[in-house]
């Protein structure tokens, strides 16, 4: 029945402000855990270069994203920077029916949705070393103007200073070590005997053979 020795899939949600290095981290989880599968958001944005539908995001119109909230097809669903970002009800349901785990890169007003509704999901904050550090990534980009870059700083203290609910806080000053911090976190909730009983009765019902 299920991928994962028989127990349900684990909902690993992270967020962190823009710049901590989140989409990279999770770009490597995902390449160092075989068996973890990022959740496909859909977004009103518009496609960057070299974006694919329904591999990067499923990009859909304005009505369209607005019938999956009436219709209630959304676990959890937010305004970032002017366009709708959400997460299909449908695959976090089936992903912890089949035992496939989840890792969801969204931002901080739907990872507490998500918490509201999915208490038995991990979440997980990424924070920069520091706020002079995060203005130095964001202006190293040299994509966006003074003003979106002081409007992202604004936001990141907002973020940070409500951080504090999430089940784990992770650094990202060395990256490879936030990686490996990262990973000890998914492989220690995947190890948690309250989501391996299954594993156990198993092992019990051989042993009474
Ligand atoms: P970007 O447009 O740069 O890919 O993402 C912008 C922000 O939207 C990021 O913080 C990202 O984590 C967030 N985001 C992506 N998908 C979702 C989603 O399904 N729900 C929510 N609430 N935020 C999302």
């Amino acid at each position: 029945m299920s991928k994962s020795a028989g127990r349900e899939g684990v909902l690993f949600v992270v967020s962190a402000p823009s710049g901590a290095g989140k989409t990279s981290l999770c770009r490597e989880l995902i390449d160092r855990f075989s068996d973890l599968r990022q959740s496909i958001s859909f977004t009103t944005r518009q496609k960057r270069y070299g974006e694919q539908d329904s591999v990067d995001y499923h990009f859909v119109s304005q009505p369209v994203f607005q019938g999956m909230v009436d219709e209630g097809q959304l676990a959890e669903w937010a305004e970032v920077h002017g366009n709708m970002y959400g997460t299909s009800l449908e695959v976090l349901r089936q992903g912890a029916a089949e035992g496939i785990d989840l890792l969801l890169d969204i931002d901080c007003q739907g990872a507490a949705q998500l918490k509201k509704n999915y208490r038995q999901g991990v979440f997980i904050f990424i924070l920069p070393p520091d706020l002079q550090e995060l203005e130095k990534r964001l202006r190293g980009r040299d994509t966006d103007s003074e003003e979106v870059i002081r409007r992202r700083l604004q936001n990141a203290e907002q973020e940070i200073s409500q951080a504090g609910w999430y089940d784990y806080l992770v650094v990202n000053d060395d990256f490879q070590i936030a990686l490996e911090q990262l990973s000890a976190i998914v492989t220690a909730e995947r190890n948690r005997a309250s989501r391996n009983k299954a594993l156990l009765d198993s092992f019990l019902a051989m042993e009474n053979e």
